[in-house]
């Protein structure tokens, strides 16, 4: 992991006045894009050749320049420090530049590095989930089954291969691979709350260092699983998969709302024991039981695709800000307000 020293180097010759904000176009990109533009940062798209088009189609979303490449095998990061930019890491990004290229880039990224490191092993991530005091999932080998779970095979993107199993020989007929974490399936309602949290402002939800911001929430659209009671009807005999197919809105009754917001605070507190702290957005993935109980199944240490619902701000930042406000604005607000206070080594590494 390249150190935090050599990023705060590379920022030190950064033209502070000329800071641009850069991601793939891809994942949330319209969104960081619009958020920059509202602020008045200037933007720089990392696009595929025949992508080029489908961003000039949105004039607020689209970047102020491109960077067009054949595939994203090879981050461009000599040209993008050469123009002062600064990247945000969001899902497509993680996928396609791979933790290794994340890990030891020299580009400056928003957010904590470390963070990504931490979602993207299983272990460290239960580790990150129980140390935040969240109810979690319990986890099974092949051997201990003894009710429905969920299986989770290495590889699977978005949800797609997931199985569901509920003993020893179901795991045995059904589960092929060798590389899989089993879990227990938690019946509920999901729900996806988005978070910012800010080391540097002091408004929000407060707590021991900085404060954190309720965003918004979703929830994930998943075929087959989502709309399984149309087969049922039909008659048709469904096997549940879980592909993550795009987002609906959600808002939660309001006594809930202290329990999220918990959630949230335990991630941040454990995230700086553990690595350093994180900075800017996430998104803590839970499940609502009947007994209105959260179990945690996953964290994402960056910005989520659920966050495009709000592009002009969601029921939530419409009582914590005055303007339409998306976590692509909030995200350029935090590096001007970081950038004006000489503090910008705090929320990028
Ligand atoms: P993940 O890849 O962990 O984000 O999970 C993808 C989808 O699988 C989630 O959005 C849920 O619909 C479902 N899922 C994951 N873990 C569980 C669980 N422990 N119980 C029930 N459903 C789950």
């Amino acid at each position: 992991m390249i150190a935090r020293e050599e990023i705060a180097n590379v920022l030190k010759g950064y033209n502070k006045k000329e800071i641009r904000i850069a991601t793939i176009c891809s994942h949330t990109a319209l969104q960081i894009f619009h958020g920059a533009r509202q602020e008045g940062i200037k933007t720089i798209g990392i696009c595929l050749k025949d992508h080029k088009k489908i961003y000039d189609a949105f004039p607020y979303g689209r970047p102020d320049e491109y960077i067009l490449v054949d595939s994203y095998s090879e981050l461009p990061e000599d040209e993008l420090i050469k123009k002062n930019a600064i990247a945000i890491p969001h899902g497509s990004f993680v996928e396609y530049y791979g933790k290794k290229n994340i890990e030891s880039t020299r580009l400056p990224m928003f957010g904590n590095r470390m963070s990504l490191t931490w979602e993207g092993s299983r272990d460290k991530l239960y580790e990150w989930m129980k140390d935040s005091g969240l109810k979690v999932p319990k986890v099974f080998t092949p051997e201990t089954i003894d009710r429905p779970c969920i299986v989770k095979t290495s590889g699977a993107k978005g949800g797609h291969g997931y199985m569901i199993v509920s003993s020893p020989e179901e795991f045995k007929k059904k589960i092929k691979t060798t590389d899989y974490h089993i879990q227990e399936y938690i019946s509920g309602v999901r729900v996806y709350p988005h978070f910012f949290f800010s080391p540097l402002s002091k408004t929000g939800y407060t707590m021991k260092r900085g404060s954190l911001e309720m965003m918004s929430i979703d929830r994930r659209i998943e075929s087959t699983i989502h709309e399984s009671y149309r087969s049922t009807i039909a008659g048709i005999e469904l096997k549940p998969s879980f592909t993550v197919m795009g987002n609906e809105g959600l808002v939660i009754r309001e006594s809930l709302i202290k329990k999220v917001l918990e959630a949230g605070e335990g991630v941040i507190e454990s995230s700086y024991r553990l690595f350093g702290g994180l900075t800017g957005p996430f998104c803590v993935e839970m499940i609502c039981t009947d007994e209105l109980e959260f179990y945690t199944f996953e964290i994402s240490a960056r910005i989520v695709a659920g966050t495009n619902l709000y592009p002009t701000g969601s029921p939530y930042t419409s009582y914590s800000y005055n303007e339409p406000t998306s976590t692509g604005r909030r995200i350029a607000i935090e590096i001007k307000n970081a950038a004006k206070a000489d503090r910008l080594g705090e929320v990028i590494y």
